[in-house]
């Protein structure tokens, strides 16, 4: 493994390699550009933690804050797209002890949250601070992707430096498993694996903010999610009519990099901005995203724009592929990573993603009848309705939009 880095950009030797699958295996090295993030470029230039300062010197109040963040609409950037103040809310009730941040950034070819963490460690210390003066907690546990040494040590820095800033509030940074497990990255998979349990999901209810890390009430949220706390309470006109995010655009482009977009924009203009060559079609939302091809390019990049589709923001990755690449080959290997990254403990998971793999191969060998794509149409439904997590939930959205959009079945 070997990062490179240079002043903001970063180049990436991709973190699955030690993995088991064949699809993980694939040595990829993807050169990272910050490109077009002005609102953290505005924030470099001002003093770190003057927002901290201004809700500790109470020139913003607690009150004053919250309401900001509720009218700010800002929602979880890690996948879930759920309001932020509707998650805290629910966690009021039953006085939250912890908070862990998930920078584990397990979907394959996204590194927004790595490009926050190596650049603007002082961002994200400092959103994480603010939250937990507005929800009152003292016990944060940060974790970090077990490859992102540099980040991870940017952050450290940033944590002791600060003490005096921080007062009472203990973060704790950590490493996620070596080598990266994509399942840690499910929020109760995390809490087991901050406990030193084995890292599997946990059956819900109880949620994580009923009933969390050692049982207390825990808040989970993302990187890039509590980085645009001091953005907001700072420029709050940047919310007012779409929602800022950033999105990891790589592929076929001649701008592979990290951008600031508006949730709401056409996919078109947002993924123009990479200069794609000889465009075909597209995957959004990850790995665990959906294909479409080009002519579908022309939907609003938001949660109800792609839900039409059967897509999902996700991590607010977007991969282009130009006409030498095929979509049943790039929905097949998505088969293969999540056969490979279930952790198997539920039946509609454990066998839903072999079958999967099962039919992408009959699809590539074009051996695939009526029976066996009523079959598969029948697998993913039960597999979205009754698997415990995400994982389960998400590995056939691939084979879905692809029969969909590109064989009409
Ligand atoms: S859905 Fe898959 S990854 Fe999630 S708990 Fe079940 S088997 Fe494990």
């Amino acid at each position: 493994m070997q990062v490179e880095i240079k002043k903001q950009s970063f180049s990436v030797t991709s973190f699955y390699d030690s993995a088991e699958s064949s699809y993980v295996k694939e040595k990829e090295i993807i050169v990272i550009e910050a490109r077009n993030v002005s609102s953290f470029e505005n924030y470099s230039k001002e003093e770190p933690f003057n927002q901290l300062r201004n809700i500790i010197n109470n020139k913003i109040s607690n009150a004053e804050g919250l309401k900001l963040i509720f009218n700010s609409g800002l929602c979880g950037c890690g996948g879930s797209h759920i309001p932020l103040f509707k998650k805290w809310q629910a966690a009021v009730p039953y006085k939250p002890e912890f908070l862990v941040v998930n920078g584990l950034e397990g979907e394959p070819y996204t590194y927004k949250d790595y490009f926050i963490m190596l650049h603007y460690p002082q961002l994200l210390i400092e959103g994480i601070t603010i939250s937990c003066r507005l929800l009152e907690i003292n016990e944060v546990y940060l974790l970090v992707n077990s490859a992102y040494k540099l980040a991870y040590e940017n952050l450290t820095k940033v944590v002791s430096e600060n003490t005096s800033l921080l007062k009472d509030i203990n973060i704790h940074v950590m490493y996620g498993p070596n080598p990266d497990l994509y399942i840690v990255g499910e929020e109760t998979a995390l809490l087991n694996y901050i406990e030193g349990k084995r890292a599997e999901p946990r059956l819900k209810p109880p949620y994580p903010h009923e009933k969390g890390l050692w049982n207390k009430s825990t808040i989970i949220n993302n990187v890039e999610t509590l980085s645009w706390i001091p953005l907001l309470l700072k420029s709050p006109e940047r919310f007012k009519n779409k929602h800022p995010k950033l999105v990891t655009l790589s592929g076929d482009v001649k701008l592979p990099g990290i951008y600031e977009v508006d949730m709401g924009d056409s996919l078109e203009k947002i993924i123009d901005k990479a200069e794609a060559e000889d465009l075909s079609f597209i995957e959004v939302g990850g790995i665990s995203g959906g294909l479409i091809p080009k002519k579908l390019i022309n939907i609003n990049y938001d949660v109800s724009g792609l839900s039409k589709l059967g897509l999902h923001v996700g991590s607010g990755t977007i991969r282009l592929f130009n006409n030498t690449r095929d979509p049943l080959l790039e929905m097949s290997k998505s088969t293969e990573f999540f056969k490979e990254e279930s952790c198997g403990r539920c039946t509609p998971c454990r066998v839903g993603t072999q079958e999967l793999l099962k039919f992408s191969q009959q699809l590539l060998n074009s051996n695939e009848t009526d029976e066996s794509i009523n079959w598969l149409h029948s697998v993913s439904e039960t597999m979205q309705q009754t698997s415990t997590c995400g994982l389960g939930k998400a590995a056939s959205v691939p084979v879905v939009t692809y029969l969909k959009h590109f064989r009409n079945l």
